[in-house]
Order: C-alpha cells, then structure tokens, then sequence
C-alpha cells in the first residue's frame, strides 16, 4: 500500500447556511419574507399590496432586496436593513441539532459557512444549532462587501451576493481553497450552478434528485455518509479497510480449501 493509498478527495467542506444546515421547514424563511415585506412598506413607502412581487423581484433580479432597492437608488444602511428584517426573527424555532453536530465533528476536514446573511444572524443561527464551534471561518455579507459602508451613493458599489461569480471568487480566496478540492453544500439551484461553473465540487441540499450542476444531491444532510462516504476516506482508513480486505481474502481462501 503505502504511497497508493488513496485518501480523501476533498480537504474543505464549504456550507451554505439558511435552508442548509438548518430545514426550510422551521418557519425561519417565512418570517423573513414577512419582514422584508415590512422593510418595503414601512421604510422605503411601498403600498402593501406590491411588498411581495417587488421582494420576488428584488430576489431574482439583484439577489436580495437590500440589492435591488441600493440598485434602485435607495439608499439603504445595510445594518439598518439587516438588524429590520434578521433582528425580530422567532430564533427559537432553530433548536439545537445533536445529530449535525455530531456529523460535522465527525469530518477532520476544514469546514467553512459561506451564507449571503449577515454575521450576526449566522452566529444566531448556529448557536442556536449548537455547531458554531464545528466551523473555522464565517463568509458573509460583510464578506463580499467591504465597500458599502464607505460609499456615498447607494448604486456605487453593487451588492455582491450568491450567485454571482464575482461572489464565489471572493469566497475561495477568503476561505483560501483549492475548488477542485472542495465540497459546496447550498439549497439554492442558482448558487450550485455557479459553484460549479467555478470549479467547486456541488452538493444540493434538500432534494434527492441531482440539478445538472450538482455533482450530489441530499435530500437532508444526514443523507451524507451515505451519498458522499469518500469524505470519510483517510489513509489510515483505507489500510484499516485493506487489512479486512486481506482478512476476508484469508477468511475465503480457508473456507474454499475446506470445501
Ligand atoms: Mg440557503
């Protein structure tokens, strides 16, 4: 064996963080686009009847609303927007996830966030699941956009979001990885078509069926060692595995000489 031990594939784990590490399904999404909606009404003078199609269309167009609305002219403090439509979140409706946690300290490589959302909503969010300590790095809004707090007008600098590649280049250089090297995990189709297109290799989060950029699909991350166990793979593993190997050979060499 020796040098033709084969080891893992991948030596960093990137995740995305909302609808991720943590399920759609805990009413967290909802509540935020009900905020954002707010956002649109109370601060910016949007009638109430038109808050959800501009904040579909600010999603789709610009990648959140805070985006759109800075394209638009608006000129929105980010941390204004954030602590408005994060701040008032039902966090308890997160609960901590022994199981999750268990997985990813269960994984010796690095493992990084890399979210659209704010910082101080994803250090809510993971303590509120209980891995904050299972991840090196946090990149994030703040992440891929330094310059907003210092321009003077709002449409000066774009707001730099998932799924934007310019997004995923500052991304892999924050977290200092190789992307052909790397697992990324997000919900989002638009972000694994863009990971791809980067060169990271791709995990949907959320559905069983692979996109055609996803290299793997997880229907939830549990699924994990099961759809992706080469993670697992070290050197010291696979002579562990070698050796039963050489066993079970021994083992069936007997049993054909005693037949
Ligand atoms: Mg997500």
């Amino acid at each position: 064996m020796g040098s033709c031990t084969i080891s893992s594939p991948f030596d960093s784990l990137l995740f995305d963080l909302d609808d991720t590490l943590y399920s759609s399904k805990t009413g967290i999404g909802q509540a935020l686009k009900g905020n954002v909606q707010d956002f649109l009404v109370e601060k910016c003078g949007f009638p109430e009847s038109e808050a959800p199609n501009m904040n579909r269309k600010f999603f789709t167009t610009y990648g959140s609303s805070l985006a759109g609305l800075r394209a638009s002219g608006y000129d929105i403090n980010p941390d204004d927007y954030h602590s408005f439509v994060h701040g008032r979140l039902p966090y308890d409706l997160i609960r901590p996830d022994a199981r999750l946690r268990n997985l990813l300290q269960s994984i010796k490589q690095r493992k990084i966030i890399f979210t659209n959302s704010d910082r101080i909503h994803a250090i809510k969010a993971l303590d509120r699941l209980g891995i904050r300590d299972c991840f090196e790095k946090i990149i994030c809004f703040e992440t891929m956009n330094p310059n907003l707090w210092k321009s003077a007008r709002p449409d000066e600098f774009p707001v730099v979001l998932k799924p934007s590649m310019e997004a995923f280049k500052i991304a892999i250089d924050a977290a200092e990885v190789d992307p052909r090297r790397t697992l990324f995990f997000d919900d989002n189709l638009k972000n694994i078509a863009s990971g791809k297109a980067v060169g990271l290799r791709t995990v949907l989060v959320g559905s069983a069926i692979k996109s055609k950029e996803a290299d793997y699909a997880l229907e939830t991350l549990s699924n994990m060692v099961q759809v992706i166990p080469e993670i697992w793979l070290s050197e010291e593993e696979e002579e562990r595995i070698g050796h039963s190997r050489n066993e079970m050979d021994s083992i069936l060499a007997t049993t054909a000489v005693g037949a």
